[in-house]
């Protein structure tokens, strides 16, 4: 899987339509200090799923849209676009058959992220899967940010394992175990939950049976009444 184009749209200080290319090799932005050269970073993280705004830099997922300038008004939405090369069909399964990947997300003023994949609506941890099992993600080694090369060096044994674990490629894996293991507690409690029903049933059905066999001593006591009957009026 390989990023082709980064599209912006009333991302941060990109407030118009902005369209970057990766071409193959290595791809640098230089500028000046404050030109949006970070701002890139924070579209790449925040189209892979980012959902912390300190993440993004700031205080509300709502700081990541374009908020104007004395001769600009502020926009009402921002929107980025990845197109991602599938050639090498590397894709989870569900998005292999595709050469091409477009993941979208997009979000308006006071609402919640959209997220699409190839124009559909999917889920927030649709993208982070398809991100995790290319091992990549908001949060992981694959987008070093600024001044993290110095926390990195310093970071604990634990969160090297993580680093490791990113590199090795096993970060889907890690992602989907918790989905399973979230799945399998929900089955566990449907089970208990049937295992109370059948409980309840039993107990009904031992009333019935206790009714069905009234019902037949009453059958068999009103049957001799009649025979007595017709034998008295005989
Ligand atoms: P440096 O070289 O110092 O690291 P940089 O090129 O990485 O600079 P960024 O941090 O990407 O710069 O960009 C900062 C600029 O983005 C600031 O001028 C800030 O005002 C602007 N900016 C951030 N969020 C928004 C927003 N929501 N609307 C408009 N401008 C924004
Ligand atoms: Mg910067």
């Amino acid at each position: 899987m390989e990023f082709k184009k980064i599209h912006l749209n009333g991302f941060k200080s990109f407030a118009e339509k902005t369209v970057f290319l990766i071409e193959e090799g290595l791809t640098g932005i230089v500028g000046p200090n404050g030109c949006g050269k970070s701002n890139i970073v924070d579209a790449l993280k925040w189209i892979m799923g980012e959902a912390s705004p300190k993440e993004m830099r700031g205080k509300a997922m709502d700081d990541v849209i374009f908020n104007g300038t004395t001769i600009r008004p502020q926009n009402d939405l921002a929107e980025i676009e990845i197109n991602i090369d599938n050639k090498n069909k590397k894709a989870p399964e569900l998005f292999n058959d595709c050469e091409n990947i477009e993941v979208k997300r997009k979000i308006e003023r006071e609402k919640s992220s959209t997220y699409y994949i190839n124009n559909k609506v999917v889920r927030a941890k649709d993208v982070h899967l398809l991100f995790a099992d290319a091992s990549s993600g908001p949060n992981t080694s694959s987008i070093v940010a600024q001044g993290q090369v110095h926390k990195l060096i310093g970071s604990k044994p634990e969160e090297r394992r993580v680093l490791l674990e990113e590199a090795a490629g096993i970060t889907g894996l890690h992602a989907r175990r918790h989905e399973s293991e979230l799945k399998l507690k929900s089955a566990e409690q449907n089970l208990s939950r049937l295992e109370d029903i059948i409980k309840t049933h039993k107990d009904q059905f031992k009333t019935l049976e206790k009714q069905v066999k009234e019902a037949e001593k009453y059958k068999t006591v009103r049957d001799k009444i009649k025979n007595l009957e017709i034998t008295i009026i005989k």
